[in-house]
């Protein structure tokens, strides 16, 4: 502790008692070959105390003597030092070395001649730093004391302010090192360290912040100003660690630190200090350690200047933490965001040698939850299966929320499957009162990181693929990831990337397939189908790439190819009289252009469309408004509207039949089941009753057998398509067979 010289300069000090200042007498360095000098000095200032400490003596007798008594006694506060010894100048090149050679800075030499009137010139004074000089005969008691006391004061005053100095160095790089801490919890551990060194301490300690330490993500979930929260300890408080200063009871420690936050203000006890820190942000915190830290010890202003200094790195590490939080923990759920959850994952995927589980969540019709009762709604249910997520998962898993309602979460070693998943997210919760219960579709991906290596991307690539598999298929289950998903999908990007140039070249033509009337045998018209004649993959099927180009967009470009190729068609071969049909994809009706670019196709060659139909899917027609009015305005056009699979989805019959339709098509599956049982034929006979009611139109679809053309054309049903009549053909083969 003495390293730490108190600068505090006050004569009031000598009030201090005797014995704790034994070891700190103040030295005086008696330099003088003349021994009486000596004792003479000794008996006149025995038992005097200078600011409150006795003196020490220290002798030598000779120039060469003196040098090496000072080296040993670097802390000596006084020299009397006499000019003339060994040699005449003895003392001056003594007082030479004192300041050149032993460096000491703030020793008083008190320069003592024998003959009375000489005095040193100026320029040896400032030269060697003499601080005053008397005549030997001038030594009375008085005297001497007179110039002891006022050099010890120089010295203690010099002493201080080079300890003061010190201390500011100290303060300065303690905070330096600590501003480069970006944790608060990294922060507060330094700090703790940095006041054992720069008080020369071993103290333990405690430091809390306000609001939680925002280190994590559910301790950001209580923001209220009024809670403090321990974020570092020294080891004998690591019990502390984490907690609610409200939460500790039976602490001296945490009692001061609540005093001192209550008081605004550093709090001294015996054996406790408590430091009070607030940042210009309205940031509050408390530093205490358990040593004896005095005041009258520590330079109170080193100290204020020490606190400031923490206040502002605690500033700095707030907004780091505030940042960090930003980049990673989503502000809606408090959970990781995507980046977090990448970063924490792969730490963990990098050292973990366990199978591993990454399950992607996603909310079935969140969009429609949040367009039917607002946003402030939908973070509710963002918070209750983020809740329900953390119940079940938070102590072993990573949890995430991805991006709008889409969540993740990473379990190593686990026995849960997405089936679990689905179950836990689907159990009602409370929202305001009311009793609510999500639906969620899964996609899981697996890993076993024993036999292999995986990163985290790779992961939630799988996890992601799986989940758009999972939503193809049915909303509200799951599905595993399987390699073969992938293959599919790069297939896909294959078929995209050669599509559009198929386009282009076009490579893709129709093919006809004829509808025959069942009872007549003639044909009474076609519909077209496309075919894509590959370069290099050879003969395409639409099952191929109809399906891709609807998730990509390229439908829209096939759609108006057809259409022209149709035209075109029917222009090039008058043979052909009866009525072509060619299919529009659902989401062509629903785009905005749809009519627009049709009439321009049409009087790009003023085209003749009364030989064209289009077949719609119900799907198309479901819920659309944009739909229906495309429909009307077709049937405005002149087209012969054909519902196409009829009785594939699951759409109301009633509402359905109310469009402006006037062939239906009944779907393949149908016809496909009569002959296996009553209950087809029942629903099959049901549907075409309806439509002869409604005098509409009936192809029926799929017709491949002589049966089922029979009990067909006893149902009363008449035309249809299908393999028994004719194949897909291509325009020389209707051409020679099937006009
Ligand atoms: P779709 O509109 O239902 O067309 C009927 C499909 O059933 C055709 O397959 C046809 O070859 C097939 N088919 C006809 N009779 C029978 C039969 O007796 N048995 C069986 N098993 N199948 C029969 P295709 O040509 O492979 O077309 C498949 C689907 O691709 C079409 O189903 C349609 O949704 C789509 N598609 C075909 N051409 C086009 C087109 O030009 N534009 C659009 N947007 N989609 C098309
Ligand atoms: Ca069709
Ligand atoms: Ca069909």
């Amino acid at each position: 502790m003495d390293d730490l010289m108190l600068t505090i300069i006050d004569d009031e000090i000598t009030t201090v008692d005797d014995q704790s200042n034994d070891l700190k007498k103040w030295k005086i360095a008696i330099i003088d070959d003349d021994q009486g000098v000596h004792d003479v000095t000794k008996l006149a200032l025995s038992g005097v105390k200078i600011l409150g400490r006795k003196i020490e003596f220290i002798s030598a007798l000779s120039g060469e003597e003196g040098r090496l008594l000072l080296k040993d006694n670097p802390d000596c506060a006084v020299i009397l030092l006499d000019v003339v010894m060994e040699t005449s100048d003895a003392g001056l090149e003594l007082a030479d070395k004192i300041r050149n050679e032993l460096l000491m800075d703030n020793v008083q030499i008190i320069l003592r001649t024998g003959q009375p009137g000489y005095s040193p010139e100026e320029e040896i004074i400032s030269r060697y730093e003499i601080n005053d000089y008397k005549t030997k005969n001038e030594l009375t008691r008085d005297k001497l004391f007179t110039s002891i006391a006022t050099a010890i004061r120089s010295y203690n005053h010099l002493r201080a302010l080079d300890e003061s100095k010190k201390g500011l160095r100290n303060v300065i790089e303690a905070s330096a090192s600590l501003m480069k801490e970006r944790s608060v919890h990294d922060f507060a551990s330094g700090v703790l360290q940095q006041i054992n060194a720069l008080f020369n301490l071993s103290s333990q300690g405690i430091f809390c912040v306000s609001q939680s330490p925002s280190d994590g993500p559910i301790e950001l979930i209580d923001e209220s100003d009024s809670q403090y929260f321990v974020v570092a300890t020294s080891p004998s408080f690591h019990d502390f660690y984490g907690k609610d200063l409200q939460d500790i009871s039976n602490s001296h420690e945490v009692e001061i630190a609540q005093n001192t936050l209550i008081n605004k203000q550093n709090q001294i006890q015996e054996n406790l200090c408590s430091l009070y820190l607030s940042t210009p942000s309205g940031w509050e915190g408390v530093v205490v350690i358990n040593s004896p830290l005095s005041l009258n010890e520590v330079d109170e202003e080193l100290l204020k200047l020490f606190c400031l200094n923490i206040s502002l790195g605690l500033e700095n590490a707030k907004f780091f933490t505030h940042l960090n939080n930003a980049a990673f923990y989503d502000e809606v759920t408090g959970l990781y965001n995507r980046t977090g959850f990448i970063e924490k994952s792969s730490e963990i995927l990098k050292s973990a040698k366990s199978s591993m589980a990454l399950f992607i969540v996603d909310i079935d019709y969140f969009h429609e939850i949040i367009e039917s009762l607002g946003f402030e709604f939908g973070n509710m249910v963002l918070n209750a299966v983020t809740s329900s997520l953390n119940r079940d998962f938070l102590s072993d898993g990573i949890i995430a929320r991805l991006h709008s309602d889409v969540f993740a979460l990473l379990l190593p070693d686990t026995n849960w499957h997405y089936r679990d998943i689905t179950k836990e997210c689907s159990k009602p919760f409370m929202i305001e009162g009311n009793s609510l219960r999500l639906g969620v579709t899964v996609g899981e991906a697996t890993c076993d990181l024993s036999t292999e290596t995986f990163d985290i991307e790779l992961l939630l690539r799988h996890a992601e693929i799986a989940l758009k598999v999972a939503k193809e298929h049915q909303r509200g289950v799951g599905q595993l990831f399987e390699s073969k998903f992938e293959d599919d999908k790069r297939a896909h990007l294959d078929i995209l990337a050669d599509l559009r140039n198929g386009i282009a070249n076009e490579e893709l033509f129709l093919v006809l397939q004829p509808k025959v009337s069942m009872t007549e045998g003639y044909v009474v018209g076609y519909e077209a189908l496309i075919r894509w004649q590959h370069p290099i993959k050879g003969l395409i099927s639409p099952n191929a790439f109809i399906p891709v180009a609807e998730q990509s967009g390229l439908y829209f470009d096939i759609d108006m190819y057809v259409f022209r190729k149709a035209l075109a068609l029917i222009a090039e071969n008058p043979a052909i009289t009866k009525p072509i049909s060619v299919n529009v994809s659902a989401n062509s009706l629903h785009h905005s252009d749809f009519i627009s670019e049709l009439k321009k196709i049409i009087a790009e060659k003023d085209s003749d469309i009364s030989q064209i139909e289009i077949e719609i899917t119900e799907n198309a027609l479901v819920r659309s408004d944009m739909a229906i009015q495309h429909l009307r305005e077709l049937k405005a056009l002149g087209f012969v509207l054909c519902l196409d699979d009829f009785g594939a989805g699951y759409s109301s019959l009633s509402y359905l039949l109310k469009l402006p339709l006037d062939v239906i098509k009944i779907d393949r599956s149908f016809v496909t089941h009569i002959e296996k049982g009553a209950k087809a034929l029942f629903v099959l006979e049901g549907m075409l009753q309806i439509c002869q009611n409604l005098s509409m139109r009936v192809v029926v679809e799929g017709v491949e057998t002589q049966e089922q053309a029979d009990i067909l054309i006893a149902l009363n049903a008449d035309i249809a398509q299908g393999f028994f009549y004719f194949k897909p053909l291509t325009i020389e083969e209707v051409l020679i067979k099937a006009l």
